[in-house]
């Protein structure tokens, strides 16, 4: 079941160590095999940049600077934020 959830995003991240697919969980990428903790970056699905994330009220969302606006939660991608 979390193959087929995997392999609907666009993009599978993979652990560094073991090469094993990551799990996202709350904001982070979490690798199932040596629990390795990657943080994920939101991005804009439109332009792929990184989203802004604000934080109100226990909800978060996500705002697009470069014209997309607000970013349905559903809508946002994650990706490995590059040190
Ligand atoms: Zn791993
Ligand atoms: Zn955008």
């Amino acid at each position: 079941m979390l193959n087929t959830l995997l392999r609907r995003r666009k993009v599978t991240i993979h652990c560094e160590k073991c090469q094993q697919p990551l799990r996202l969980s709350d904001g982070e990428f979490i690798c199932d095999r040596c629990s390795a903790h990657y943080p994920a970056q939101p991005v804009c699905p439109d332009c792929h940049q990184p989203l802004t994330v604000l934080k109100a009220c226990g909800a978060v969302d996500y705002f697009c600077q470069h014209g997309h606006g607000l970013i349905s939660r559903r809508r946002v991608q994650f990706q490995p934020s590059t040190p």
